[in-house]
């Protein structure tokens, strides 16, 4: 897993409390779309947004950048040089949405999340009772 640093105060603040950030970095990234982990955060989704062309490219992500004024944000962007650099959605996953555990049914061979299988007591397809399940995942 790699990891994501964020070193300018506000932009992490923003992340923590929003569980999103918009960020710009210099460095366009692996790919479109990947998984990182945040520090205090936990596991992020990074979503490339664009390159950043002009100051006024990022007027519409400053709510959730972390900066209180676009022209805060443009200094430090420009103090890391990444004026020209590529705008990041950061957003943190929901521990709710990792993957879940799942049994499987002795039954009818349903693969049922571990926590509706508790909720039923029962397979959900078959009525298979859960006592019987093999608890594999
Ligand atoms: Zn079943």
């Amino acid at each position: 897993m790699n990891k994501m640093r964020f070193d300018v105060k506000c932009v992490k603040e923003c992340l923590v409390e929003n569980k999103i950030v918009y960020t710009v970095r210099s460095w366009e990234g692996y790919k479109e779309l990947s998984k990182v982990e945040v520090d205090g955060v936990g596991l992020c989704t990074k979503k490339r947004v664009m390159r950043v062309i002009r100051k006024d490219d990022l007027a519409r992500y400053l709510s959730l950048s972390g900066f209180g004024s676009i022209d805060d944000w443009w200094a430090k962007i420009c103090s890391f040089g990444a004026c020209d650099g590529w705008l990041f959605e950061v957003r943190a996953i929901p521990a709710s949405s990792l993957p879940e555990k799942r049994s499987k049914c002795p039954g009818c061979n349903e693969s049922l999340p571990a926590t509706l299988l508790q909720d039923l007591n029962r397979c959900d397809n078959c009525g298979c009772p859960a006592y019987l399940f093999d608890g594999a995942t």
